[in-house]
């Protein structure tokens, strides 16, 4: 829903005039205890009109990145300048990102709610978090970033999934520069990204960080990064003045993820690097035994990039190794 000059926006408990920006919540249900579930939300409704960009974060619990890049945003965007109104919604899984788990931990049998938008009203608890954040977000936004990273197993690079259709491939390369590593995905349900599209909408599903790269000077390299990409966005779309960058060397591609072929030590090949064009058969990582001895190797599957490496070298047989993005082409 585009923003007219005049009119206010509400989300959930939170209702933004123009030039307003004002925190709220979203109800999502009590707990056994008598807790009540709320998602947080910030309205920056613009003095001016544009259109509605909404950026949700922490839909994994363990990926704390998405809400450090909202806590930033949220003190560079001047809605008194601001053209149209931005939302951020820095935590969709409250009780997951409690837990500094991936699902939300007193629910294990939606435990993924990225698998399950837009949720249901009836459903498991996270498909009714899901369908409360869905509800607040489908009448209101017009374009939607999911921020994700590689949480408590993986560091993802820059890395965006689009639906490939123009106005999406516009929307990530708004992100701006080394957004670069843009794949496709046509998964039909499961996301808020499918969800926005599939009402016509406007969503992409972008990735930074995650284990390795949560010491203090990296973790703040990360949400810098995101919230750099979300000012970016706004300088896009003409909703602030500002000069957008974008990536000059885009590729489009296909993901593939690299499971373990052993068990061990995880050790990636001295020399190689994330977002850099290797060739197929070429050497990624190496798993030793306990013993020293190489029990596996993992080979790109194709001419492309990694972009997603496993953080944690302790690995079994099946783990998440590798995010590998099977490069097509550049993009025009
Ligand atoms: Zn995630």
């Amino acid at each position: 829903m585009s923003t007219t000059s005049n009119e206010s926006v509400t989300v959930g408990s939170a209702t933004a005039a123009p030039g307003e920006i004002k925190r709220g919540a979203i109800a999502a249900g009590d707990l056994a205890g008598g807790v009540k579930v709320e998602i947080p939300v910030v309205v920056i409704n613009g003095a001016g009109a544009g259109p509605t960009f909404w950026v949700n974060a922490a839909i994994h619990g363990d990926e704390p990145e998405g809400p450090l890049a909202c806590a930033l945003a949220s003190k560079r965007i001047d809605p008194a300048k601001l053209k149209g109104a931005v939302v951020l919604v820095p935590c969709v899984n409250p009780l997951a990102f409690s837990a500094a788990e991936r699902g939300n931990p007193l629910d294990t049998f939606t435990y993924d709610m990225n698998r399950i938008y837009p949720g249901k009203p009836d459903g498991y608890f996270s498909d009714r978090v899901a369908h409360a954040h869905w509800e607040a977000m489908k009448d209101v936004a017009d374009l939607e970033i999911s921020i994700h990273s590689g949480g408590a197993h993986s560091f993802l690079d820059k890395a965006i999934f689009v639906d490939e259709r123009p106005e999406s491939v516009e929307l990530a390369k708004a992100m701006g520069e080394g957004w670069g590593c843009i794949m496709s995905n046509f998964t039909k349900s499961g996301s808020p990204m499918a969800a926005m599209n599939n009402a016509g909408k406007v969503g992409i599903t972008v990735e930074l960080g995650g284990r390795s790269y949560t010491s203090p000077e990296r973790f703040r390299y990360v949400g810098e990064e995101l919230a750099k990409s979300i000012v970016n966005i706004c300088y896009h779309y003409e909703m602030l003045d500002g000069q957008a960058t974008y990536p000059d060397d885009a590729t489009k591609g296909q993901q593939e993820a690299l499971l373990a072929p052993a068990s061990g030590i995880f050790l990636p090949e001295p020399g190689v690097d994330f977002l850099t064009m290797m060739n197929k058969g070429d050497t990624i990582a190496r798993i030793i035994n306990i013993f020293g001895d190489e029990v596996g190797e993992l080979k790109a599957p194709a001419d492309g990039m990694f972009f997603g490496l496993r953080a944690l070298p302790n690995v079994n047989q099946g783990d998440w190794c590798c995010f590998f993005n099977k490069v097509e082409g550049p993009r025009d």
